[in-house]
């Protein structure tokens, strides 16, 4: 397979070639065109294997001609830590260089109010800690119910983290009809339970 076997956008193909990238790896080929489909995807993948891009390159194309309403994020990605979170919106911002795409990253230690300004102004891309998200959305600042498709991010690591009840509580506040892409180096039992309650037909892709 080659990307631009892919039916990704055109704009994001380009900066997956300014970024020197040559082949999908095996999680991103399985994945790919089962996401631009619209589909569930459960990708049981480490670190290491391109699993950012296997989410994010379809989620942007799907994106790319739409546009966001103040305070209705579009998309949301999850990722357990500050660390992780930062690194997903690099990701981001790598591969939506020729797009115009909004972007905003929740994390803790930055001040709401800035956050705030950026939602307010509306996000095709919010990408956010649970705990963090939901302190947004108890403030009232945030609404769940335009997001189209939400992430979650190293799921395993939520798990011995104690995220989960926000995770679902999460899963709840977003529409029944988002498209979901859910990734986990392991499958513990907790999790099973978390992709049969909220994935819908998931294509699952092991790597
Ligand atoms: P990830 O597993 O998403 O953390 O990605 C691991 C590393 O592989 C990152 O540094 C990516 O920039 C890089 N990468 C992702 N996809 C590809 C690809 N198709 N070809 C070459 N490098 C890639």
């Amino acid at each position: 397979t080659k990307f631009s076997d892919l039916q990704l956008d055109a704009r994001v193909l380009q900066a997956v070639a300014d970024a020197g990238y040559e082949t999908p790896t095996p999680i991103q080929a399985q994945a790919i065109p089962s996401a631009l489909e619209g589909r569930d995807v459960l990708g049981i993948a480490q670190t290491g294997t391109g699993k950012t891009a296997s989410f994010t390159l379809p989620m942007i194309t799907r994106l790319a001609n739409g546009r966001a309403r103040a305070r209705m994020p579009r998309s949301l990605v999850l990722a357990p830590t500050r660390e992780l979170a930062a690194q997903v919106a690099e990701n981001f911002d790598t591969y939506t260089k020729h797009l115009k795409l909004t972007k905003a990253l929740l994390i803790g230690g930055v001040s709401f109010k800035e956050q705030d300004l950026l939602i307010d102004r509306g996000v095709d891309v919010l990408i956010a800690t649970p705990g963090r998200l939901l302190d947004h959305f108890e403030r009232g600042k945030l609404l769940l119910t335009g997001v189209q498709i939400m992430v979650v991010d190293e799921a395993d690591r939520m798990l011995d983290m104690g995220f989960i009840p926000d995770i679902e509580r999460i899963f709840q506040l977003t529409p029944f009809t988002r498209q979901t892409l859910f990734f986990s180096a392991t499958m513990a039992p907790e999790i099973e339970r978390i992709t049969n309650t909220f994935l819908s037909n998931p294509v699952r892709v092991e790597v």
